[in-house]
């Protein structure tokens, strides 16, 4: 059986390093998170930031709009968050209606209150996958990482910041040949894909780290990964699980990076 790496435990430690810090303050970080539309899942994770954020003392807005909003619409109340001084941190929920070109509202929002990716921070997923390999002392230089999927919040910012901690990368997407030639010879497997149970026991191999990004809802209604965890994790050296790996450290890496926010906006 793998070593497992416990992200709700962390999300834990973390949250109450971010309430020691916050007591401290006496203006409150502010986030304020945009959803256009009611996906249920983007409401779900909605729920669980609101829950984190009044758990560390942090102010958080949601701003529900429906899903015919205009862009134009969206775009000025940006603008106002933008130029609002007592919001820290802006995020807009993923996926958007299809009349909504989300790299060109992401673009708009003011970089220094983008705390899901940008100029000045990591996406939380990325900084949530790299806090916990960090903590459970997992080097990345030097080590064979294969990504796979490309997608702009998840993908490609995890591949990119893997290299720039001296990784050797390999991004897999739909198109590639030989998936389990290409994943058997990661030392450190990043699957982003959002296909339940993707990775089998067949594309792994033992002393791998497999870090399962994926969260998919079963016809029974669990909540599975990309990786069938229980024949993988039989091979595999440390695994993430799902629900309880990546999820909660996305949740507590946002709040990481609205502190930084605001500490960036004194
Ligand atoms: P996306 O749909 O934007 O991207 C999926 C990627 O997978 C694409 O690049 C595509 O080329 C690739 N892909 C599709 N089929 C494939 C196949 N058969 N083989 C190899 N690659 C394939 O999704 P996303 O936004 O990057 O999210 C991926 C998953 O991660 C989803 O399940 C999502 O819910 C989850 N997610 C989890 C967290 C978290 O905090 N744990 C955060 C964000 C996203």
């Amino acid at each position: 059986m793998s070593k497992i790496l416990d992200g709700k435990k962390l999300n834990t430690e973390i949250s109450l390093d971010l309430e020691r810090k916050i007591k401290k303050l006496k203006v409150k970080p502010r986030l304020a998170i945009i959803q256009i539309g009611s996906v249920a899942e983007s409401t779900v994770y909605i729920k669980r930031k609101i829950a984190f954020g009044e758990k560390i003392g942090a102010k958080v807005e949601h701003i529900k709009l429906p899903s015919k909003t205009k862009k134009s619409e969206l775009s000025s109340i940006i603008s106002k968050l933008n130029s609002d001084k007592s919001v820290h941190g802006i995020i807009v929920q993923l996926p958007l209606p299809k009349h909504i070109n989300p790299n060109e509202i992401l673009n708009s929002i003011d970089e220094k209150k983008r705390v899901d990716g940008g100029k000045y921070f990591l996406p939380a997923t990325t900084l949530g996958i790299l806090t916990l390999l960090e903590r459970y002392k997992i080097n990345i230089s030097g080590k064979k990482v294969v990504v796979i999927g490309r997608s702009e919040l998840v993908g490609k910012p995890t591949a990119l910041a893997m290299i720039n901690r001296g990784a050797t990368v390999t991004v897999c997407h739909s198109q590639t040949k030989d998936l389990k030639k290409e994943t058997k010879q990661a030392d450190i497997l990043v699957v982003a894909v959002g296909k339940a149970r993707l990775i089998t026991k067949n594309h792994v191999s033992r002393n791998q780290v497999v870090i399962d990004v994926g969260i998919n809802a079963t016809a029974d209604g669990k909540l599975v990964g990309d990786v069938d965890f229980k024949n993988v994790s039989k091979i595999v050296r440390v695994i993430t699980p799902v629900p309880g790996g990546v999820g909660p450290m996305t949740v507590a890496s946002l709040f990481e990076n609205l502190l930084e926010a605001y500490y960036l906006q004194l």
